[in-house]
């Protein structure tokens, strides 16, 4: 049992945790020291989950992550000056995945502000859930955590209400619904923010009432499931270079949708941007339509309307034979890269192993150059918000903190449901020491490392070997190299967690058997692969510039 703290005797430290807890703040991720560590004590006191953990970063990765999962924001607790600059990853990457977070952190006595005090550092607030989500920081003097108050001069103040939920104009869902109906070629684009919103329900019914093609984006997979018919992500470069008109639910034109231009979107293709944001409207792309509002309640909205004037686009059209005939050929040469025997195995390979045998409800974390690419097609998704990746910022590094956030938040709700982590090798540098912490608090994560021995491309042993004969490896090494043949399993058996090294598809098979059967023990495994495997080609470079 922890001790519950004497409120009048412990002080303001204690009102901060009951303040918390009164907003349902479940989660605290953090790495404690002076003066925050009583705030830490204090939360669990108060029922708040406190995960301890190696890195600031990897806390405020883990704290986003809870924000998107619940909806209601995990707290990152960091000390002030360095704490709060580890932490600043995470609540950069918060922001651009609009995600709520909350970072308290702990800074100087307020005597001392601008005294050039211990880890001083100036901060400021800002709101988490309401509007577009993001990240704010609260910053607490050192000497507020150990301050006596009375408990009669406190004034709670009551947990806040839900998001209000807005609608669009009756007007602008005429427009849109009038611009669908009359699409040749038309294209519904799923977005994360559609996950956020929980507007699944919804947009399956929209799906299927309107015979619509989908494309999710990489976050945006599970709101209608990967395996729905009308999931055209394998014929994804078509669908967005000819589709006419683009319903945007939930996702920007940013980078990752090539910003709406042409050459990978047609000049004249018209959007339909349904977004919370206003300032997001009209972003590189004049909208024929413009809907501003809650995802799930504007989705209803054009549920409504779509009903009313009973439209649906028809399955035997153009648009549809050319891209199922994308689709099959697209299919065809997966296939015949997963089904290669040669060794060592390529990516495409071992991701037919890992989706043969993961459960079909696990969630999915990943991250990493190609690992996470390919393992975004070849791993398919049925729910919404059960693939977390290194998102809108490109973070790598995310992945351990994403997966125990994940963890502990599956614990609690769906304790059937298994976190596999995918990531690259250089990704899992990032924040490899987690595995510490998966260990301490034994949750059952599977890790699988997909090691290439490099960023993007790295050398073999004997290339390696021969390298170095040239010379000192700070002048020959690539940059891209990393060890070859790390053994990065170890780590994870260091800490009393199951590890496996697998070279050959069979050592994969049992391993990934053995850690799924367990069910419960932490487990990474390390699957040597062709440090020269690519993905197949593309249509177009990974990062198409934009022509503007
Ligand atoms: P993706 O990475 O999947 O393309 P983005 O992060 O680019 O998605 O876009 C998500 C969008 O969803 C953001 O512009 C954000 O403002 C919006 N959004 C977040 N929550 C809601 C909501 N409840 N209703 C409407 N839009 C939302």
């Amino acid at each position: 049992m922890c001790p519950i703290p004497n409120v009048e005797r412990d002080g303001f430290k204690i009102f901060i945790a009951e303040s918390l807890r009164a907003q349902n703040i479940e989660y605290m991720f953090g790495i404690v020291g002076i003066p925050i560590t009583e705030i830490a004590i204090a939360a669990q006191a108060v029922g708040i989950k406190y995960i301890g953990m190696r890195n600031e970063q990897a806390a405020c990765y883990a704290a986003s992550a809870v924000g998107y999962l619940t909806g209601r924001p995990g707290v990152c607790l960091v000390v002030s000056g360095p704490g709060f600059l580890h932490a600043l990853g995470g609540m950069a990457n918060a922001n651009l995945n609009c995600w709520p977070l909350l970072v308290i952190g702990g800074s100087s006595d307020r005597n001392q502000e601008t005294m050039g005090a211990f880890q001083e550092f100036p901060q400021a607030v800002r709101t988490s859930i309401y509007g577009r989500p993001g990240s704010c920081y609260i910053d607490i003097p050192g000497d507020f955590v150990n301050l006596q108050v009375d408990k009669s001069s406190v004034k709670y103040v009551e947990c806040c209400l839900p998001p209000p939920l807005s609608m669009a104009e009756q007007s602008t869902i005429s427009e849109a619904v009038s611009v669908v109906a009359q699409a040749e070629q038309p294209l519904l684009i799923v977005g994360k923010g559609a996950a956020y919103s929980r507007a699944e329900n919804n947009v399956r019914k929209l799906v299927d009432l309107c015979g619509l093609p989908f494309l999710p984006t990489p976050m945006g997979k599970g709101v209608v499931p990967d395996n729905h018919p009308n999931c055209v992500a394998a014929a994804r470069s078509t669908a967005l270079q000819h589709a006419d008109v683009i319903i945007l639910l939930g996702a920007r034109l940013n980078w990752i949708l090539h910003f709406g231009l042409p050459p990978r979107f047609r000049q004249d293709v018209k959007v339909i941007q349904i977004d919370i944001c206003a300032e997001e409207l009209g972003n590189n792309v004049r909208p024929a339509a413009s809907l501003l509002g809650d995802i799930n309640t504007v989705t209803k909205q054009l549920l409504e309307e779509f009903s009313k004037r009973r439209w649906k686009y028809p399955s035997s059209s153009q648009w549809w034979k050319k891209l199922r005939e994308k689709i099959m050929s697209n299919e065809e040469k997966s296939k015949g890269l997963e089904l290669q025997k040669s060794l060592p195995m390529n990516y495409y390979t071992v991701f037919r192993h890992i989706r043969d045998l993961i459960p079909r409800d696990c969630i999915l974390v990943s991250e990493g150059a190609n690992t996470m690419d390919i393992g975004r097609t070849a791993l398919p998704n049925y729910q919404p918000r059960q693939r977390l990746d290194a998102g809108t910022f490109g973070t790598m590094g995310v992945g351990l903190g994403f997966a125990i956030a994940a963890a502990m938040v599956a614990k609690d709700r769906t304790p059937e449901k298994r976190v596999i982590c995918i990531e690259g090798d250089s990704a899992f540098g990032f924040s490899g020491m987690e595995l510490e912490t998966i260990c301490r608090y034994n949750l059952p994560i599977l890790i699988i490392v997909v090691n290439n021995n490099g960023i993007y491309t790295g050398l073999d042993t004997d290339a390696w070997k021969e390298m170095l004969k040239s010379g000192d490896p700070a002048t020959c090494a690539p940059p891209v190299s990393l060890l070859p043949n790390a053994h990065y399993e170890r780590i994870m058996s260091a800490f009393g967690g199951k590890g496996y090294f697998v070279t050959r598809p069979e050592e994969l098979q049992d391993a990934l058997k053995a850690s799924v059967a367990d069910g419960h023990t932490p487990a990474l495994i390390n699957v040597l692969i062709d440090p020269r495997s690519e993905r197949k080609k593309q249509e177009f470079p990974w990062l198409t510039r934009s022509n503007m």
